[in-house]
């Protein structure tokens, strides 16, 4: 059983393992988890000095290194709310995010950590507020997701017991994704600092040092997005990477081609490879699809975490399909200070994922698209996923994304955006030759636009379908 609130699961991991690796910044530092203690309680210490109480919210504008987990940690110690802020986000939104949080204090890049008489703050409400994690924001303005210690440590319960990790030797994970969003912080930095292994951290991603820290620094628990693993399978050196640390390959994020799946296992014969399918609001992962599954099931997202209730609202009677409810302990306590948009997605303890999915007869369940990226091809529904799983099999295609295309008689048609791999050619005619004895004719895109270029993703590996539809240039190709 893990202690009830985060400060609680750091002392003890502290109290057993002092000398155990914690933390490495890729190219520089590496801290001990006594050294990390010793810096983490002094940047409490600064903070409350700096005036920060308990319940304080402090902002966390630094990049991915150790300071930002330094920051993370003092603000938890110094017993105040921590709030990560987007690096990307614009000053407009960064604004925006420390005016709602009410930030007492905001970490600035370049500026100097805050110091001072080491202060820890114990004993924890194990429902009390611990963090805000502010949506990407691209439909309005950013919701601050409120996560509580119980909601933190939940997620990390379901990442252990899902990943079964093994308990005997030291473990490593590799955070090539921003600490910003819960899958870096919460599924991983947390999970792995949950079993005193340690967590390397990469400043800045480049594909090249991601496959050398895997081998120098033999990590363990490989977890990342569909598009880095893309990228990282294309690298012409990756067949010389020593892989055989990993024991434990997850991906998720954003939807994965199933081809991209068995390559994956393929390439990681070492691991067991699993889909983790999460929200923001529901602290990160909500089902997860086991390495048994994986290679027949690899269209799905796997089963319910242990903790989680799932349920289908108003499924199509034909497919099954209807938006993903989701219930449990790792499902956040509402949107901060917005109460009607809380009321809305969070009904009777219910949370409205904006999801569509269908759950099979073995309970395996299928994520088939966005509520808001769903075409409604004159009046028949067409589910991206599908389209873009098929299209994906095409020997020639390195990354596709379907999206709906507005035409005055249907409403909306299919449109598909292709990628060809490196060194080949995809032709339009032909690709939907390949996709008409794959998919329903009415689900066969009725343009095709190829691109040179990668398509425009934000950090967490998803595709940016609003730019996609904005400006892709159309040609109808039937
Ligand atoms: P916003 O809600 O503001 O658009 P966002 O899309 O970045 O922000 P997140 O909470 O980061 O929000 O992402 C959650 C979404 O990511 C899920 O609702 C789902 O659509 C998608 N997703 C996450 N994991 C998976 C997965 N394993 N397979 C398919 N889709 C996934």
């Amino acid at each position: 059983g893990l202690p009830r609130d985060l400060v609680g699961m750091l002392r003890a991991v502290v109290d057993a393992h002092p000398g155990a690796e914690a933390l490495v910044e890729l190219g520089g530092e590496r801290l001990t988890y006594g050294q990390l203690w010793d810096r983490a309680t002094r940047v409490a210490g600064g903070l409350r000095a700096a005036g920060v109480g308990p319940g304080d919210r402090v902002a966390n504008r630094l990049p991915n290194g150790n300071d930002w987990v330094l920051v993370f940690w003092g603000t938890l110690l110094a017993g105040a709310v921590v709030v990560p802020v987007n690096t990307r986000f614009t000053e407009p939104e960064v604004r925006y995010v420390v005016e709602d949080s009410g930030a007492a204090y905001v970490v600035e890049p370049g500026a100097d950590l805050p110091d001072g008489e080491p202060l820890a703050v114990t004993d924890q409400g194990h429902t009390d507020l611990a963090g805000i994690f502010y949506t990407s924001g691209t439909t309005g303005f950013p919701k601050g997701a409120m996560t509580t210690h119980e909601n933190f440590l939940s997620n990390v319960e379901t990442c252990l017991r899902c990943l079964a990790l093994p308990r005997d030797e030291q473990l490593s994970t590799l955070v090539s994704v921003p600490l910003f969003h819960v899958t870096g912080c919460n599924s991983q930095l947390l999970v792995v600092t949950a079993v005193a292994g340690t967590s390397v951290v990469m400043p800045a991603f480049e594909v090249g040092a991601f496959l050398r820290a895997i081998e120098d620094e033999r990590i363990s628990v490989l977890t990342t997005v569909p598009a880095i693993y893309w990228l990282a399978l294309q690298q012409p050196g990756f067949a010389d990477v020593d892989t055989s640390s990993v024991r434990a390959l997850s991906y998720g994020g954003a939807p994965i081609a199933p081809d991209l799946v068995h390559r994956l296992q393929a390439a990681f014969p070492t691991a067991r490879v699993g889909n983790g399918f999460g929200l923001t609001e529901t602290s990160s992962v909500s089902t997860y699809l086991p390495d048994e599954y994986a290679a027949a099931h690899a269209d799905s997202v796997g089963f319910p975490a242990p903790v989680v209730d799932l349920d289908v609202a108003d499924p199509d009677p034909v497919t099954g399909v209807g938006e993903l409810l989701i219930r449990g302990p790792n499902v956040v306590a509402g949107y901060w200070r917005k109460p009607e948009q809380t009321a809305e997605t969070f009904v009777g303890g219910w949370l409205h994922s904006g999801d569509l999915a269908r759950i099979d007869d073995e309970g395996l369940v299928y994520v088939v698209d966005r509520k808001k990226d769903m075409i409604n091809r004159g009046g028949e529904n067409v589910y991206c996923v599908e389209v873009e799983n098929a299209l994906a099999a095409h020997p020639a295609v390195g990354e596709v994304a379907v999206v709906g295309v507005p035409d005055p008689m249907m409403g909306e048609k299919v449109g598909a955006v292709v990628v060809p791999l490196p060194g080949r050619a995809v032709d339009p005619a032909d690709l939907l030759a390949f996709a008409r004895e794959r998919l329903a004719d009415f689900k066969v895109p009725q343009y095709v636009a190829v691109r040179s270029d990668p398509l425009p993703r934000n950090p967490g590996g998803k595709v940016l379908k609003p730019s996609l539809r904005e400006h892709t240039d159309w040609t109808p190709v039937r």
